[in-house]
């Protein structure tokens, strides 16, 4: 499940805290001295034209990275060609593609590699032996380009296209301690005002899945449509974001959401504290529309839950932002971050508090650090410097858009 052509996404709170069967992808391909056997005029090596789909994605990626305007044409003209049929197929089940497609990887995996061993051993003939494990290889190479060229068709080109900033005309830039300040005082107040009106459970911190996860899921998709509104781009007709069956695995990993690009979903932790639920759902939502970078997924993520009129979306947009705020006042201003946490009320701190508290149980464990580690490798892959940093950089954004809104 953890391919290195996932999008991985986490937030918190820190500054308080295959294979000799795989003929769906490689065409069966004689793995013996016996072509002949199998029809007599098809070549044993046929399968191998598949391995074109390596130097496509390499120069689809290229091309992305050094042609200006490459990227974006493409995330604008072609990407929702692909994007929203696939989507479609997939939003037909009830439950996670993604899920169903890597349990049957970590299913098939072993066996067909046990297969290769065991028939490898038991072959007497070197010449045989080399040739199956040779043959092997190559279907795997087949497989592992159709896999890289898929990924760049549908999320890695996508890295490449223009920023939002560049889209929506926001005026980012260098910010002063004192913008950054009152942009957390506004957050702050606005969390403080929207907190006791969440639905909360027996403990009193906040329940936003009381009503179904398809509830939060539907009211995101009224976001996007009114986000879209103001900024067509949004727009395209996607499906919803689906709860992960495994949402405690991706716990273990220190991660609240997917985007899967196989299977063109966004898939979601349902088992992560409530109120980061809605946003993380909109988070996955604007990578579904080819916006694969996560400082602008998450302010788009907070912009879509601002024209939401359900309040928990509102709230759980606010509060991402507050907390990715927060963190970037506390590197500033260490000091005028200790009056802002002093002016968090009761129920937002609660709230503060149950997320780090879940959050804990699962950090410095090797599955956390290796979730890190394989997410900040992959966006740096992708061609984000910040790697897992980036997150936090939403912040500029709505800075930008407060310098906005205020003229
Ligand atoms: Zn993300």
């Amino acid at each position: 499940m953890r391919f290195s052509f996932q999008k991985k996404c986490r937030r918190g709170d820190p500054a308080v805290s295959p294979c000799e069967k795989n003929a769906a992808v490689c065409p069966a391909g004689d793995d013996t001295a016996s072509g002949a056997a199998h029809g007599g005029e098809k070549h044993p090596l046929r399968f191998l034209w598949w391995l074109v789909c390596l130097p496509l994605a390499g120069g689809l990626q290229l091309a992305a990275r050094t042609v200006p305007g490459f990227g974006e044409w493409y995330a604008v003209h072609i990407y929702p060609l692909l994007a929203q049929p696939v989507n479609f197929i997939t939003g037909l089940l009830p439950f996670s593609a993604m899920e169903l497609v890597c349990c049957a990887l970590l299913a098939a995996a072993p066996v067909l590699a046990v297969r290769l061993v065991l028939r490898l051993v038991r072959e007497k003939d070197a010449k045989v032996r080399l040739r199956r494990a040779l043959y092997a290889l190559a279907r795997l190479a087949c497989l592992v380009s159709a896999a890289l060229l898929a990924f760049t068709l549908l999320c890695g080109i996508n890295y490449h296209r223009y920023t939002f900033a560049q889209h929506s005309g926001l005026p980012v830039q260098d910010s002063t301690a004192a913008e950054l300040r009152a942009l957390c005082e506004e957050l702050a107040q606005s969390a403080n005002a929207l907190a006791p009106q969440v639905p909360r459970d027996e403990n009193g911190v906040a329940d936003l899945l009381g009503e179904g996860f398809g509830s939060v899921a539907d009211a995101a998709d009224a976001a996007y449509a009114a986000a879209a509104r103001i900024y067509p781009v949004l727009g395209g007709s996607y499906g919803s974001a689906k709860p992960m069956l495994g949402s405690f695995f991706m716990s273990r990993l220190q991660l609240t959401g997917i985007f899967f690009p196989f299977t063109v979903e966004s898939n979601v932790n349902a088992l992560a504290p409530s109120y980061n639920v809605p946003a993380t759902v909109c988070h996955e939502l604007a990578h579904l529309r080819g916006f694969m970078r996560e400082d602008e997924a998450n302010f788009l993520a907070y912009f879509a839950c601002m024209q939401s009129a359900d309040v928990r979306l509102v709230y759980s947009g606010t509060v991402l932002a507050l907390v990715h705020a927060g963190n970037a006042l506390a590197k500033a201003d260490p000091e005028a971050y200790v009056q802002l946490r002093g002016s968090y009320t009761e129920p937002l701190l609660r709230d503060l508090a149950a997320n780090n508290a879940y959050w804990a149980r699962f950090e410095d464990k090797p599955l956390s650090e290796l979730g890190e580690k394989v997410n900040d490798t992959y966006l740096k892959a992708n061609g984000q410097a910040d790697g897992t940093r980036s997150y936090g950089r939403m912040v500029d954004l709505l800075l930008a858009e407060r310098r906005a809104r205020l003229g």
